[in-house]
């Protein structure tokens, strides 16, 4: 409870019970706090809504209260000390449709980006996420958004097609373009402050070809994902195989003297490899043969600089390699393969 200064708001502690935490509760250093801990908070009271009711029930009593409300879904991107205001939070709200043939999907205030590009998983469809699947889908797209597809298809809230709002007159209504545009556009990047959105409806888009990125996963699970992209090592090896050596003849001919044998040399030991290559955890250990066989071959021809290199990528390997053996003490990728 708070103290007398928040009458209505302690009115409706017993309907919101769990979902409404006050300072003193134990679980209040854990809920009131953001994703971001750099940011210290102290809101008057948490509020998790069930539903539209309860929503409809705090909005009432932090209007008689004289108190603000802050919604903040996780706080990735909080930002104040929240003095004189209840923070919501929106995980209730949860629902996700999606219309492959609008296409469109309608999301729950409470739904991430990660999930929405889940439920679009296999789709051929994407939506315009954030680097980050733990954030929002709501609040990137109030935000603006600025997702991987920015750049050919704009910010992510260009894509906000609808939004389902609450505003601080009670009253709870999708609203489109055609219903008021003035504040559709105002939604459009000015994150929460005309209302709760419980909902928002959004664009979807066709995937497009993926031709760079990265892949983020926990070092433990090194070996599956390898094992999954060997396809993809092999090419690389293949290319490799073509493009090393011709950089090498390049060189040679800006130092006057193109060192072909050389070239051919090392263009035939890394297609040995990629030939010899049956597993792909095998290829720090092509890699290492290669080297050793190359290193005397080139100091011997006259080329310490390329020697050199060898020797700086010998250690690479070996290091790659005692790397790989206790990754592979920690799971026995060979008896899988
Ligand atoms: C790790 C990380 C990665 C990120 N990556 C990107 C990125 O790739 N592209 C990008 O554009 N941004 C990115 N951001 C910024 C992020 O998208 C914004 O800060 C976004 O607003 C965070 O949403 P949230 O729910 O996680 O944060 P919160 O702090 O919980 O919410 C942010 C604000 O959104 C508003 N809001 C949220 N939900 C509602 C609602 N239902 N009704 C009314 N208002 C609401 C509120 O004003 C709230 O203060 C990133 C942030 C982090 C920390």
């Amino acid at each position: 409870m708070t103290d007398d200064a928040h009458p209505a708001l302690d009115s409706i502690a017993e309907r919101l019970g769990d979902r409404l935490t006050f300072p003193g509760d134990p679980r209040w250093n854990a809920v009131r706090s953001p994703w971001n801990l750099a940011i210290d908070q102290h809101p008057v009271a948490v509020a998790a809504p069930g539903d539209l009711d309860d929503l409809r029930a705090l909005l009432a009593a932090a209007r008689a209260d004289g108190l603000q409300l802050a919604v903040q879904p996780s706080g990735h991107g909080a930002s104040g000390t929240l003095d004189g205001t209840v923070l919501v939070r929106t995980a209730a709200f949860d629902r996700l449709e999606v219309d492959v043939e609008g296409p469109v999907a309608r999301i729950g205030a409470g739904v991430r980006m990660g999930g929405v590009l889940e439920a679009l998983a296999g789709t051929g469809l994407v939506a315009m996420s954030g680097t980050s699947g733990v954030v929002n889908a709501t609040a990137l797209t109030l935000a603006g958004g600025h997702s991987w597809f920015a750049r050919s298809l704009g910010f992510a809230s260009s894509s906000l097609r609808a939004v389902e709002l609450l505003t601080a007159d009670g009253r709870h209504r999708w609203l489109r373009d055609a219903d008021d545009p003035e504040l559709l556009w105002a939604l459009r990047g000015a994150g929460g402050a005309f209302g709760v959105v419980t909902a928002i409806e959004i664009d979807l888009h066709p995937a497009p070809v993926l031709t760079g990125g990265r892949i983020l996963f926990e070092s433990t699970d090194a070996a599956p994902v390898f094992r999954a992209t060997r396809r993809e090592h092999l090419a690389l090896m293949v290319a490799m195989a073509g493009l090393v050596p011709l950089l090498w003849w390049l060189l040679g001919l800006l130092k006057g003297s193109a060192p072909l044998v050389d070239s051919l040399v090392t263009s035939l030991s890394l297609a040995a490899q990629w030939l010899l290559n049956r597993r792909v955890l095998e290829n720090w250990v092509w890699w290492i043969i290669v080297d050793l066989i190359s290193i005397p071959l080139y100091a011997s021809r006259g080329l310490p600089l390329i020697a050199a290199l060898y020797v700086v990528f010998l250690a690479l390997c070996v290091q790659g390699w005692v790397r790989w053996r206790a990754l592979v003490a920690a799971e026995p990728v060979r008896a899988a393969a």
